[in-house]
């Protein structure tokens, strides 16, 4: 069996691959065709002559293929509701050359493709569309002209590809995709291929695609592979001031169990002449846009934050994201890793804070995120000597402070968790439209006041 079956190919379109020479994936289609296939989104980076065209197409051929156009009412076809999928090009001559390579791979298919590229004749193209097209290669300027003069339909748009993306930005094209894009179906599935990722390119990723696929030079770096310490809890906050010795650590993100650990940390980070925020359940809605202002505007280094604060929230300026306690909640530690690098940062970062009694977990956390569990050596004189040197306490002592400890972080966890159920319920009451029920006064009993005497 061929690597492009197990990829999910239609095996009607292999012999015309294999006639051609194509027996083997190259590494973009490797990469990206099986979720293609499954109907994601794709950014993929890869450089010219790698076969990226075949990447696309290939999914469009299954898809087209297996799903025909709607019928109107039993009766014929509605050719403006055959195109189904787009492929956006910079220039005339890689339109002309995707549209040969698509006319060879479809050839044995009921599925037509036209070519559509500006200073050509447009009524032409006009016809071959009228005739019924299921795949439109077109530059963005030629097609908005076919929008414009109602040639065209992408209300039954499936697929929209951006080829060459980067190309496009240099053309000054960017705006014109937006615009089309803007008229495409939400539902459908957008496959942007280039061969460097700058700036603005990446941004028109981020307002097309989503929870795309990605492929290529930044595949990896858009989420941090923490880097994980076993070190004692008393130990933690020395480790974390000797990493933040290093000066172009900025942008640091650190997450704790509780909101009173927050505070004691963001404390301990101030008197160390730190600049540092926080964000947790007991700062007021203000209080938190402040802290993410002075982060995202530089005037903040350092935010420390617990889980349920930290949120849903999007900091371009986040770099560094250090796991100063391991989540309260297995799939936390996914979307703490998730934070950094988002933005325009060209390295993303991560710590693990890994205390003995948290190994375990760590581990099997580890595993699920597909991250290394290894804990790495302490840097050399990361921690003072009276914290390296083993606790001087007596063992019942320190027997009862962790016990005084884990009670303490007992209580915020379950506080923790009744905030996070009373917001979610409220949110809730909201969606209905209703206001959430009034809150049990202390004191009375549920059915209490039902009940007579
Ligand atoms: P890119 O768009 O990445 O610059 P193309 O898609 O134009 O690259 O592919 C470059 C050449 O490689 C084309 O001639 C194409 O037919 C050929 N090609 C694509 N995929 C394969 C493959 N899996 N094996 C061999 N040749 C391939
Ligand atoms: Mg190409």
């Amino acid at each position: 069996m061929s690597g492009f079956e197990q990829l999910g190919v239609d095996e009607l379109l292999l012999p015309g691959l294999r006639r051609r020479g194509i027996r083997a994936p190259t590494a973009v289609q490797a990469g990206t065709l099986a979720e293609a296939h499954a109907g994601r989104d794709v950014v993929a980076v890869a450089p010219t002559g790698s076969g990226k065209t075949l990447a696309f197409l290939l999914p469009i051929a299954r898809k087209l293929r297996a799903e025909p156009p709607a019928r109107v009412r039993g009766g014929a076809v509605d050719a403006m509701q055959r195109l189904r999928a787009v492929v956006l090009a910079p220039t005339r001559e890689l339109a002309q050359q995707i549209g040969r390579e698509a006319e060879s791979l479809l050839g044995g298919t009921v599925l037509r493709v036209t070519v559509a590229y500006g200073k050509s004749a447009i009524s032409p193209q006009i016809q071959s569309i009228r005739k019924g097209t299921d795949v439109l290669v077109a530059t963005p300027g030629r097609l908005r002209e076919l929008l414009d003069a109602d040639a065209c339909s992408l209300a039954w748009l499936r697929f929209l590809v951006i080829d060459e993306a980067d190309r496009m930005l240099d053309m000054g094209f960017l705006p014109q995709v937006k615009a089309i894009a803007d008229r495409c179906p939400t539902e459908r599935q957008t496959l942007l291929y280039t061969a460097t990722l700058p700036k603005a390119v990446e941004e028109l990723a981020r307002t097309l695609v989503r929870e795309p696929l990605r492929f290529g030079e930044r595949s990896t770096a858009a989420r941090a592979e923490p880097v994980a310490f076993g070190v004692e809890d008393r130990g933690k906050t020395h480790l974390l001031l000797h990493l933040l010795k290093e000066p172009s650590r900025t942008g640091v993100l650190v997450f704790v169990r509780t909101r009173r650990r927050a505070g004691w940390v963001a404390e301990a980070l101030h008197r160390n002449g730190i600049r540092t925020g926080s964000l947790h359940g007991d700062r007021s809605q203000k209080q938190r846009e402040a802290a993410l202002a002075g982060v995202s505007e530089g005037r903040l280094r350092v935010l420390v934050a617990t889980d349920v604060a930290a949120r849903g929230l999007h900091v371009p300026a986040l770099r560094c994201v250090v796991n100063y306690d391991m989540p309260l909640v297995d799939q936390d530690l996914v979307h703490r890793l998730g934070r950094a690098g988002h933005g325009d940062a060209d390295f993303a970062e991560a710590f693990a804070f890994v205390a003995p009694d948290d190994q375990d977990r760590w581990r099997r956390l580890a595993r699920n995120c597909e991250i290394d569990p290894r804990l790495k050596p302490l840097p050399e004189d990361a921690l003072p000597a009276e914290v390296r040197r083993p606790s001087t306490q007596p063992p019942e002592a320190r027997r009862r402070a962790t016990a005084r400890q884990q009670k303490r972080e007992r209580l915020e966890r379950v506080e923790a968790f009744r905030k996070r159920r009373d917001e979610q319920a409220a949110q809730r009451g909201r969606l209905r439209g209703k206001q959430s029920a009034k809150p049990i006064a202390s004191g009375s009993r549920p059915g209490k006041g039902a009940r007579k005497s």
